[in-house]
């Protein structure tokens, strides 16, 4: 806001009659907070990682990940020219550090040339929590681009749970992105559930999910359900696609 700006409303706010319903003056500074300034960051380059993000991939190699099935041991996709890709049929990878509610940046891509059709073309997936081998909440990964499949599975959908707002997707062999929001479910001591995740995402900078609560966690057939579970890592899927994966960096809230 300019000064000019500033000053302008500070005059209007003294101009403005300041009535209680109950006829009692209203201080507007009642309702000024000054104690929680929120802490400076500082925006990275274009999609770069801000200031305070945890870098999960910078283009050198797979620390921070391991294979879900083992995740103690090296992660083996393929690193190359700054991004990796996943190496079909060697399984899904994850953080080895555990997340509660977090913002994530993601840049992805599927192949440029693809044989298959509907979920058997460029599928991947972002599990925004794993809960073990083959189980979590799954942002598809899916080439969009005049594949048809079924909405609530195609590309930005929360698999099997909510269609996405619009089709924001770009062409095969093109960077596309995701920046999502994940709150992650509470449960009680007894493993109820006390309050459902709830996701936000972008694609290609394009709302696609807004708020939306999920129902569980994303299964292929059935009704979605919920299991206790605390913080987890993030996982990505090896669906037998060679997607590759770029500048992925996630900050936790
Ligand atoms: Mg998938």
């Amino acid at each position: 806001m300019t000064a000019k700006i500033s000053a302008a409303i500070v005059g209007l706010s003294v101009m403005l009659p300041c009535a209680a319903q109950d006829g009692r003056r209203l201080d507007p500074t009642e309702t000024e907070v000054w104690a929680a300034e929120p802490r400076g960051v500082v925006p990275g380059a274009s999609a770069g990682a801000p200031s305070d993000a945890i870098v999960l991939f910078d283009g050198k190699d797979l620390r921070e990940w391991g294979p879900a099935a083992s995740p103690a041991n090296p992660a083996d996709w393929v690193v190359a020219g700054g991004v990796f890709s996943v190496r079909p049929r060697s399984g899904d990878i994850q953080t080895r550090r555990l997340f509660t509610d977090y913002q994530l940046h993601l840049e992805w891509r599927v192949p440029a040339s693809l044989s298959g059709s509907g979920q058997a073309r460029g599928n991947s997936g972002l599990f925004l929590a794993s809960t073990g081998v083959d189980s979590g909440y799954e942002l598809q990964i899916l080439d969009c681009a005049g594949n048809k499949t079924y909405a609530n599975g195609q590309a930005a959908s929360i698999y099997k749970q909510h269609i996405p707002l619009v089709n924001a997707c770009a062409a095969a062999g093109e960077w596309q992105t995701y920046d999502v929001i994940w709150t992650a479910p509470r449960f009680s001591a007894d493993g109820a559930l006390v309050s459902p995740a709830y996701v936000t995402a972008l694609h290609n900078g394009v709302l696609v999910q807004n708020h939306v609560a999920l129902r569980g966690e994303s299964v292929y057939a059935g009704k979605p359900s919920y299991r206790r579970h605390g913080p987890a890592p993030i996982k990505l899927q090896d669906h037998g696609d060679a997607v590759s994966f770029r500048n992925i960096w996630v900050r936790p809230l």
